[in-house]
């Protein structure tokens, strides 16, 4: 797989094919500048060393090690015992350790489980986030998956293609869409969704639903809806619009049970196909969707709510309201 690896985040060794230990030379080299991201917490050798040591899983996407004396090669996180530091050297990815002629530790599986370490966290992260009550924080879904809430957050935007805010935002609003039509009151309903505050709420409202908490809770009665639909990755796509921005995103594996979902959720709607103008902003914000291809892996219900969350956005910044979603 392919790494976003910031360069020279983790100085090789020289162990080359022969399996040699790092020359003076290479100690004498000063010390790569890592850039923004996770490899700037093992920056050097030395906070490599003490990473392997405490077997900090932080680590494990940022190089792994190998050792000399038994040519093989390991996540930061391994539980094998540990070799004396001189015959320990430090590569940036899997693949610089094979080329130097180094074998993938069985144990820890550094050649195949990287990519299931980054998938199992966004998992988990979006389960913790579509629990009812407050949505977690940054740096509680961080903790969670053991990693730093830079590199967390680098991992599920290019996994998902929406940030966790988006992710847990999107989350919320589906609560509000089930909760608004069996809640006595529309405050109730904000209450129950998960909003802080009703002021809050009413702010985002018309983002959120695409029309008034009443007129979402009374069926869309005498609002005008405009539907479009398009083929992805995921199956077909139907995107419903009103004056006020977008009310529904749905996804099936055809579009005439998708306008039959759409009737049946708001029937007292006037309910239209629309002119072509969005469909091919429909298309257009597809096109620009494609850091959900990288999240293979990820379940569907996942991808898919993170895709509404996208569209939502991507097509809600046309209309003359805020985004529900910064960030
Ligand atoms: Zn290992």
């Amino acid at each position: 797989m392919v790494r976003e690896q910031a360069p020279g985040a983790a100085r090789c060794g020289r162990p080359a094919r022969r399996l040699l230990a790092p020359t003076a030379t290479t100690q004498d080299q000063p010390q790569p500048v890592p850039g923004p991201g996770p490899g700037r917490e093992f920056g050097d050798d030395d906070a490599r060393w003490h990473a392997v040591l405490h077997r900090d899983r932080r680590a494990d996407e940022v190089f792994c090690y190998s050792v000399l004396t038994t040519g093989i090669y390991s996540r930061p996180s391994c539980g094998s015992r540990h070799a004396r530091r001189a015959n320990t050297v430090f590569f940036p990815d899997p693949a610089a350790a094979e080329r130097a002629g180094f074998r993938a530790c069985r144990r820890c599986r550094p050649d195949q489980a990287v990519h299931d370490a980054r998938t199992e966290a966004v998992v988990r992260s979006c389960r913790l986030m579509e629990a009812p009550g407050q949505a977690p924080s940054l740096g509680d879904l961080a903790a969670a998956t053991g990693f730093s809430r830079f590199h967390f957050h680098r991992v599920f935007t290019s996994l998902t293609g929406v940030t966790p805010k988006s992710y847990a935002a999107a989350c919320r609003a589906d609560r509000l869409r089930r909760v608004i039509p069996g809640s006595r009151t529309i405050t109730e309903a904000i209450y129950e969704a998960g909003f802080n505050s009703s002021g809050n709420f009413y702010a985002l409202a018309q983002t959120l639903l695409g029309m008034t908490p009443t007129s979402f809770r009374n069926s869309g009665r005498g609002v005008r809806i405009q539907y479009a639909s398009a083929a992805c990755e995921l199956g077909v796509l139907l995107v419903a619009t009103t004056p006020a921005g977008v009310c529904s995103v749905l996804c099936g594996s055809d579009a005439d049970s998708l306008v039959q979902r759409l009737r049946d959720q708001f029937p007292e709607s006037g309910l239209t196909a629309a002119d072509a103008g969005l469909g091919l902003r429909l298309a257009a914000a597809l096109d620009g969707a494609a850091p959900l291809a990288a999240g293979q892996g990820i379940p569907l219900d996942i991808r898919t709510r993170a895709l509404e969350e996208w569209l939502r956005s991507a097509l809600g910044k046309a209309r003359p309201y805020p985004s529900s979603t910064p960030g």
